[in-house]
């Protein structure tokens, strides 16, 4: 944010009152909701959240400690906004976007200090404008002006601002200029720069959501296979510590196939950030090779940053991905944690001695939700374009009970649900995601996707999946009483074919080079070659082969072996030959 330049234009300056924590009220401010004001001598970020009279009340987006009553509060008279123009990827920020490079260039520290005011992209750095419009041109808001080459994967779009009229293009500049500097003029008198600013509590203006009718590819087996998600749609993951919430968030951020990545890590530990921090900009992009830096925004506000930021982290981080988006582009964002961010309005919430909800929770706890995940969609754009907003939140349950507020005012809204599960961790089933309690309601509109992709029976084949899982859960409660031998001779290979799905198709290895991403191809393979034993299996059943003897060929266990295989063409049809070959050779 760089409100330090507006700072002039503050009206009457307040004196604190009151410091509660984040929670700082003051008096004799001249102010309306949500205005930006800086508290204390030190000159900490704050927002306006409560008006009584003459008392204000303000939520510190920096530690208060050692700030107290007597000292200034000034008024920006600006909402909280964000900065937005070229250099935010290959970015990592805090929760009101300061970059944490320049912070600890200016502090000598990571992990930052107070009352430290850095713009959130560099106002002097030269980037190399490509007008695409042409004096006389008419243009409108949202338009695309020129071009900015940000990455190396990724073209900044340079956009007439949504709150501006447009008109005809008096001059257009070509060449090197920093942010600041006009690149188009209009006849009204309009100067467009590279950079706009935009409050971040405000949906920037887009035209009517669509239908999501392609899937993200996340080259996760079990999300890819049997929850997907949409671009432009919404999920949640839900699960208990240590189930691989933040695995399976880090994973779509490196594998998905989004153009632009924004990952918010709210309140969590700074370990797991360090973690993203360090790994990210090794990590090639597995669609173009690319720095997978290149095309993500990290914004970090770790459990030990204060936990008011938690909330303008979240709020940064959705404004940067709108603005992606009105570029045109598929912008996936991760919040990990929305329960950390809950926690944070609990906190304001107790302090303000509002009248609490459930657990202590505010009553707007599911408003709030629902505003953040109602700015994720498949949007068209201003500009006559089309763009889309993929979000992904983690929430993290206490003790994994999913009846709690977060996760079911979370549950009332996103679309794609990836319960995590404690038991399948234990059991190191990754990625612990529960096939019986999961769901994707985009299922029906993406198979059309799948099946002119991929393949065209792909949702035949997922429903074959899903039955003979489904029928596992049910033969267990059997197995448990009278055991697995009690069972019929088709039943008794029916849950050795879903030991395979389980063991060889939805357990899925982060960690192991190969494993980590599959393509939608190989998804589909990898249980077609399943569902090939299931059916030679049948047969040299219904030939009079004893199943033991059936589940017993050589061929069978190097199901397991196809996730890590490189060649995995090879390597399937191969399998599915020696399956053919020996399960024939026993009738
Ligand atoms: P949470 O964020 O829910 O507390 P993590 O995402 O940190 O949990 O996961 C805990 C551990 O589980 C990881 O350190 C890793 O060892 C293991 N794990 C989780 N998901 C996977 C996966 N898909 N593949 C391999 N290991 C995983």
């Amino acid at each position: 944010m760089s409100q330090a330049e507006d700072i002039e234009s503050v009206d009457e300056d307040g004196v604190i009152e009151s410091v509660s924590g984040p929670v700082v009220t003051a008096t004799d401010l001249d102010a309306r909701m949500n205005d930006v004001v800086y508290v204390g001598d030190e000159g900490l970020m704050g927002e306006v959240i409560e008006i009584e009279g003459n008392l204000t009340t303000i939520q510190v987006y920096e530690e208060t400690s050692g700030v107290g009553p007597g000292e200034p509060v000034q008024n920006t008279g600006e909402p909280l906004s964000v900065d937005l123009g070229p250099g935010m990827l290959d970015s990592i920020y805090d929760g009101v976007q300061r970059p944490l490079d320049v912070l600890e260039e200016k502090m000598g520290t990571a992990f930052l200090d107070r009352g430290v005011d850095a713009p959130g992209i560099d106002l002097e750095k030269q980037w190399e404008f490509v007008p695409e419009v042409e004096t006389g041109d008419t243009v409108e808001p949202g338009d695309v002006v020129g071009t900015v080459e940000e990455t190396v994967t990724i073209d900044h779009k340079v956009m007439v601002p949504p709150d501006y009229e447009g008109g005809e293009v008096t001059s257009v500049g070509s060449g090197e200029f920093t942010v600041e500097e006009t690149v188009v003029e209009l006849d009204n008198g309009e100067a467009i720069q590279m950079h706009q600013e935009w409050p971040v509590r405000e949906a920037r203006p887009a035209g009517d959501k669509e239908t999501p009718t392609e899937p993200l590819v996340t080259g996760q087996r079990v999300q890819d296979g049997l929850f997907p998600l949409a671009k432009g749609g919404t999920a949640a993951i839900p699960g208990p510590f240590g189930s691989g919430k933040t695995v399976t968030q880090q994973q779509l951020a490196k594998w998905s196939d989004a153009d632009i990545v924004v990952y918010i890590g709210c309140g969590e530990r700074g370990n797991e950030m360090t973690e993203v921090i360090e790994d990210f900009p090794e990590l090639p992009d597995p669609q173009t090779g690319n720095p997978l830096m290149a095309r993500t925004c990290l914004i970090a506000n770790t459990s030990n940053m204060p936990v008011a930021a938690r909330e303008s982290c979240i709020y940064t981080g959705i404004t940067i991905a709108e603005y992606y988006r009105d570029m045109g582009y598929d912008v996936a964002l991760m919040a990990d944690s929305t329960s950390r961010w809950a926690e944070a309005m609990r906190e304001i919430s107790s302090r303000l001695e509002e009248m609490p909800g459930e657990e202590g929770y505010p009553a707007y706890l599911a408003a709030a939700l629902s505003e953040f995940y109602e700015r994720a969609g498949k949007f068209q754009l201003i500009n006559g374009g089309e763009g889309s907003i993929s979000v992904v939140g983690a929430v993290s349950p206490p003790g994994g009970d999913f009846s709690e507020p977060v996760t079911q005012n979370t549950l009332r809204i996103v679309k794609t649900f990836w319960a995590l599960d404690a038991d399948l961790a234990e059991r190191r089933h990754f990625p612990s995601i529960n096939w019986n309690e999961s769901y994707s309601l985009y299922k029906d509109q993406l198979d059309p996707w799948w099946e002119s992709n991929v393949a065209g029976d792909w949702a035949e084949t997922r429903q074959w999946a899903v039955d003979v899982l489904d029928e596992e859960d049910e033969l267990q409660e059997i197995v448990q009483l009278v055991g697995k031998d009690a069972l019929p001779e088709d039943q008794q290979l029916t849950l050795e074919v879903a030991r395979y799905l389980r063991e060889a198709w939805l357990q899925q290895n982060a960690l192991h080079d190969v494993d980590t991403y599959c393509e939608p191809e190989k998804t589909y393979r990898m249980l077609t070659a399943i569902k090939t034993f299931n059916d030679e299996a049948f047969e040299a059943l219904d030939a009079g082969v004893p199943p033991e003897e059936i589940t017993d060929v050589d061929a069978a266990p190097q199901l397991n072996r196809m996730g890590t295989a490189e060649e995995w063409e090879e390597f399937i049809d191969e399998i599915e030959n020696d399956l053919k070959e020996q399960l024939r050779a026993l009738y």
